[in-house]
């Protein structure tokens, strides 16, 4: 049996025929510009994270600098976030022209450790992007309290994150803007490239609006300079289809966390954390293990797909060598992506499937023991 790590195929059999004639519509009404699909996901998505605004743009690294920008953020201002991420937080930072100043995690939910932010704090912060890393809400409440006392704007990254709630509300509806990617592996992702922002806040709402399409209100109309982001139409449609089915593949994520965590209970693996705030929704099952090459190779043998997210942090990354972070600066973001494995997951998982996962990890780590 070959396991992948995501199987896009299998969703797609389950949601083919509502699908099809989605896409069809779009294309018998052939209204792609802002259209009426759009629309409708915006006001789907926004209500489905309790927020008041929804505004769809052409994918998550976009979301984020479209709403670095309607809080006014740019040259010359310190944005603080994470740097166990993918590049795509720091890289809105850097495109807005801010510089992102990165704080370490708390190892237990890879999540940024909101005390850390004081330290981090210059007389150019004016926000702080925290990331709901692998489906698993960052601790909001005290983040948001700092930020309150500082005046920095909160801008979530929630793009691993659909659905998952911080006691019991959902993320991208906590801060002042929520920002998803909606890229095909996400827990919510389109056949293509899309992403969207959520906001409770008319006047950054309206801003988003006029950013993500070259700054214009009105056709020909350009207040600011913005971008071409816009959601695409047949894109819009699918969405609209997959959000009716979230929770429900979230739930089946859920069972499959539960059904690993209880095999693999014995295995001396770093499981994923549940805070007593979080109900996460699993966009990765990522385990900690001190010889994860070993581990890899093994279960790649064994026909096992694995992934590692994120191998080199940010902070180390050649591209951001220019903010002057040496090694051993953020020691915790560091020790986890030496040890961090992602092992399959997606709601078609099969209960056998995971059986066989276990196993495997089971007895490549027995044989690692023995070998020792
Ligand atoms: C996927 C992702 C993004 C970027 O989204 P794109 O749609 O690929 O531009 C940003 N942040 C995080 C945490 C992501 O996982």
């Amino acid at each position: 049996m070959r396991i992948p790590l995501v199987d896009l195929s299998a969703q797609y059999q389950t949601i083919r025929d509502e699908v099809l004639p989605a896409i069809e519509r779009v294309l018998e009404g052939m209204h792609l510009y802002l259209g009426p699909e759009q629309t409708a996901f915006e006001r789907e998505f926004a209500q489905y994270c309790e927020s008041r605004f929804g505004i769809g743009v052409a994918n998550g690294t976009d979301a984020l600098t479209v709403a670095l920008r309607a809080c006014g953020i740019g040259t010359g201002d310190d944005v603080i976030t994470v740097s166990h991420t993918f590049i795509a937080t720091a890289e809105a930072i850097a495109l807005v022209g801010a510089r992102p100043i990165f704080v370490d995690i708390d190892p237990a939910t890879y999540t940024m450790d909101w005390r850390q932010l004081e330290a981090a704090l210059t007389p150019r912060t004016r926000a702080i992007i925290p990331v709901h890393l692998y489906g698993h809400p960052a601790d909001m409440a005290p983040i948001l309290d700092f930020a309150r006392a500082h005046q920095l704007r909160v801008i979530e990254d929630a793009s691993q994150a659909h659905g998952a709630l911080y006691n019991g509300q959902r993320v991208g509806g906590l801060g002042d803007i929520g920002c998803f990617s909606l890229y095909y592996s996400k827990n919510l992702g389109a056949y293509g490239e899309a992403g969207i922002c959520v906001t409770d806040d008319e006047r950054l709402a309206d801003a988003m609006y006029a950013l993500r399409d070259h700054g214009s209100r009105v056709r020909y109309h350009h207040d600011v300079l913005g971008a071409n982001s816009r959601l695409d139409e047949i894109q819009a449609a699918i969405l609209r289809i997959k959000l009716r089915h979230l929770d429900e593949w979230n739930e089946m994520r859920r069972a499959h966390a539960q059904h690993y965590a209880t095999l693999l209970a014995k295995s001396g693996l770093v499981l994923p954390a549940s805070s007593a705030w979080a109900a996460p929704v699993y966009h990765l099952f990522v385990v900690q293990v001190p010889e994860r090459e070993r581990l890899r190779a093994a279960l790649e043998q064994a026909g096992i797909a694995s992934g590692i997210h994120y191998p080199i942090p940010v902070h180390l990354q050649p591209a951001c060598a220019y903010l002057g972070y040496a090694r051993g600066s953020l020691p915790r973001t560091e020790m986890v992506a030496e040890r961090v494995l992602s092992l399959p997951m997606y709601a078609e998982l099969t209960s056998d499937a995971i059986d066989v996962v276990a196993d495997q990890v089971t007895a490549a780590l027995d044989v690692a023991a023995m070998s020792r």
